[in-house]
């Protein structure tokens, strides 16, 4: 039997052509007969379509490339929730931009790994001018590090705060992302000091009390965009209650950290550069296929705490001789380079073209809370900080808002996530989209109207 080809080497290309055929007409195909942002029945019928599809995950023998890659490619496409789709908008949860996603092709060809240069020789340089260009957008010394997400660099913050100032006390404000928690408890930390925020941002007056009264060392977290409504925390008054207080300041801005390439919107998050740590994440307002994260510093010094040494990636006589030591730039040990498809969408879009994308984002949003605000059956939760509109039908329950959530998963008609504001449920619409028209917004809301007239909640 031959081994399969591989998909580096000047030859990889040649095996890769055929392959990639194969699967941009399984993509096609599957999105073709889903129809619409979801598949359609639920979970029950969505596993049994995956089971008929492919039952025969390990035959004794195999069926081949072109049958494998079309069999489950259609089955994945064919059950996806696609946020490319109009209609799907129900989390930060990004239609990722065609150029990124070949981007990403080019790196697991490669398949450079960034532990260590001998796997990443020219990886490793990009990522490095890549990752001081994002952390000097803060601040001009600044650097990064790529990171999964906003979970794992809110956890490399805490992680880099106890470091430097000991077991800090994270005091946070109730709408914070619950991977803040998760990271203290897993650092060991004290439980988080959870600060009110009846208005949907850090109460002031409660922070300052609350940082009078507690004992150093201790670590603020803000937030820029909150998952639920996108509200951005006042960043200058809480800075200068850092200053006061003596307490270093971690900016949560996985959401809107992006605005940062906007001129229209960058002023939003004045404040930003007095924080000392900062997550960013672009697999959402960066329009990058999963994984996508950034941990920014003020700093570089301040990462000096990840240093370690494994005798085999980056032992000192090595390293003394020039070849650079990665192992300090994660917690990882393999490590892909989601650098490339970053560094090709900076590259290709330029500012004026991200600008373009976040702005597009915004207009859609206050346009479709315009809708919701003129129409006479549905309520505006607020006009929207970032691109997160929440609503919901005049005079409905919170059973009724759940249960119109869910009849328009199991049609398959519309994604609409969910959020708690004000003691009360609502439908949350994450807009990431840049190609939406206004008929999509429009026929969003008439699907979620008719929707609710379909039945009582069961
Ligand atoms: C999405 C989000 C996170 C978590 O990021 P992941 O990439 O999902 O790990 C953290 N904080 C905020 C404010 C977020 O919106």
């Amino acid at each position: 039997m031959h081994s399969p080809p591989l998909a580096g080497g000047t030859a990889g290309p040649a095996a890769l052509r055929p392959l990639l055929d194969v699967v941009l007409d399984a993509l096609h195909q599957g999105a073709k007969t889903r129809g619409g942002p979801l598949p359609p029945g639920g979970p029950e019928a969505v596993a049994r379509r995956v089971h008929d599809a492919a039952h025969d995950i390990l035959p004794t023998h195999g069926t081949g490339a072109q049958e494998a890659l079309t069999t489950l490619v259609r089955a994945l496409a064919e059950g996806a929730a696609d946020p490319a789709e109009p209609h799907c908008a129900a989390h930060l949860h990004t239609p990722p931009l065609a150029l990124a996603t070949a981007a990403d092709l080019a790196a697991s060809a490669l398949n450079p790994s960034l532990d260590s240069w001998d796997q990443a020789p020219a990886a490793s340089a990009l990522e490095a001018l890549l990752t001081r260009t994002l952390g000097q957008e803060i601040w001009p010394h600044g650097d990064a590090l790529i990171t999964t997400g906003g979970t794992e660099s809110n956890q490399l913050a805490l992680l880099l705060a106890r470091e430097h100032h000991g077991p800090v006390q994270v005091v946070c404000g109730a709408h914070t992302h619950h991977s803040i928690h998760r990271a203290a408890w897993l650092l060991g930390l004290p439980e988080p000091v959870v600060v009110p925020a009846p208005t949907g941002t850090t109460d002031l007056a409660a922070l300052d009390d609350a940082l009078t009264d507690l004992h150093h060392p201790l670590l603020v977290v803000a937030t820029a965009g909150t998952t639920d409504t996108g509200a951005i925390d006042p960043l200058p008054a809480i800075a200068d209650l850092c200053a006061t207080h003596h307490a270093p300041l971690h900016v949560d801005a996985a959401y809107g950290g992006p605005l940062l390439f906007s001129d229209r919107h960058r002023h939003r998050l004045a404040g930003i550069e007095r924080a000392h740590t900062v997550t960013l994440d672009l697999h959402k307002l960066g329009w990058q296929p999963v994984a996508a994260g950034l941990l920014a510093v003020a700093d570089p010094h301040h990462l000096n705490p990840l240093g370690h040494t494994a005798d085999y990636l980056n032992a000192d006589d090595d390293t003394d001789a020039g070849l650079p030591d990665l192992l300090g730039r994660s917690l990882r040990t393999t490590r892909r380079p989601d650098v490339l498809k970053i560094a090709v969408t900076l590259r290709a879009l330029g500012r004026d073209g991200l600008a373009h994308l976040i702005d597009h984002v915004h207009t859609h949003a206050r346009e479709l809370a315009q809708l919701i605000d003129q129409h006479h059956k549905l309520e505006l939760y607020e006009h929207p900080a970032l691109t997160t509109v929440l609503f919901r039908p005049r005079d409905a329950t919170d059973d009724t808002v759940a249960h119109i959530r869910r009849t328009l998963l199991t049609n398959g008609t519309a994604v609409l996530g969910r959020a708690r504001a004000d003691g009360r449920l609502w439908l949350k619409a994450t807009l990431l989209n840049p190609h939406l028209t206004p008929h999509d917004l429009h026929t969003l809301l008439e699907t979620t109207l008719s929707t609710s007239t379909e039945g009582t909640p069961r």
